[in-house]
């Protein structure tokens, strides 16, 4: 125990909340203890990952035993990475029952790195992810049934709610909702969208996340409010 918080504060990690469970070390450690399938492991591997960051290090096992999760950790920390792993690890392979799981971006430049990301880490499992762009909501909303074969759906809010309201997607199989550089998405002007997609994500057992560079109090009671007894992770200096 002693030596858990030791770890943690060399590695400026602060964790809020109750039960959590301790970050891992490795990616070995991460493989042994989480039976993490071969694939993942390589393609970790393949991206030239040596160890994981301290955000990987705490987010990862949080998410893996199904907890909601509030991530602040600064730019370029790897915070995609805390997220599409255990979604992946979660999802097991393909299915044909709609999107089970949905990532949210302020910006289409930043969906398009998130889907780059799953990817490459999805090597060798045929998952079916879709970006939603103008070109690829259009084609999905003509033809619904096509939407069953995908697993992962990432998109901008305003996409997201202009299918949801015109183009009749469902997505009430997602078992994972994760909003990217959250503390845009909960800002006025998102915020109504944002409210959209969770309205629309109806499935009792969802689990969300939140991953931002920041997190100002205000945005943070405003999670607290959809959030179940989340853990909050903290990365770097209080003020950061
Ligand atoms: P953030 O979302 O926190 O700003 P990203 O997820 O975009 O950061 O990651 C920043 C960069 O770090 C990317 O190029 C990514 O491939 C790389 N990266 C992620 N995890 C690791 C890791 N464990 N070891 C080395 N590089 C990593
Ligand atoms: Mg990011």
């Amino acid at each position: 125990k002693e030596q858990l918080s030791l770890f943690r504060n060399h590695l400026k990690i602060r964790v809020y909340g109750t039960d959590i469970p301790n970050p891992f070390r490795s990616f070995d450690e991460l493989a042994k203890q989480y039976q993490v399938e071969p694939y993942l492991q390589r393609n970790i591997l393949a991206s030239g990952f040596k160890k994981p960051t301290p955000i990987q290090m705490q987010a990862i096992p949080v998410i893996l035993h199904g907890r909601d999760v509030m991530a602040m950790a600064p730019t370029g920390s790897g915070k995609t990475m805390a997220f599409v792993l255990p979604i992946l690890y979660d999802l097991k392979g393909p299915e044909k029952v709609g999107y089970r799981a949905v990532i949210i971006s302020p910006t289409r430049e930043l969906a398009t790195q998130i889907f780059n990301q799953i990817k490459k880490l999805s090597v060798g499992k045929k998952f079916k992810i879709c970006m939603l762009t103008k070109a690829t909501a259009a084609t999905q909303g003509q033809a619904p049934h096509l939407r069953q074969k995908y697993d992962i759906l990432i998109s901008t809010p305003l996409r997201l709610v202009h299918a949801i309201q015109q183009e009749k997607m469902e997505l009430d199989h997602v078992r994972h909702l994760v909003l990217d550089e959250a503390d845009k998405l909960l800002e006025q002007g998102f915020l109504e969208q944002t409210d959209e997609i969770f309205a629309a994500c109806s499935h009792p057992s969802i689990q969300k996340s939140l991953f931002s560079a920041t997190l100002p109090s205000g945005v943070e009671a405003l999670a607290n409010t959809f959030m179940r007894s989340p853990v909050r992770i903290v990365i770097g200096s209080k003020n950061a």
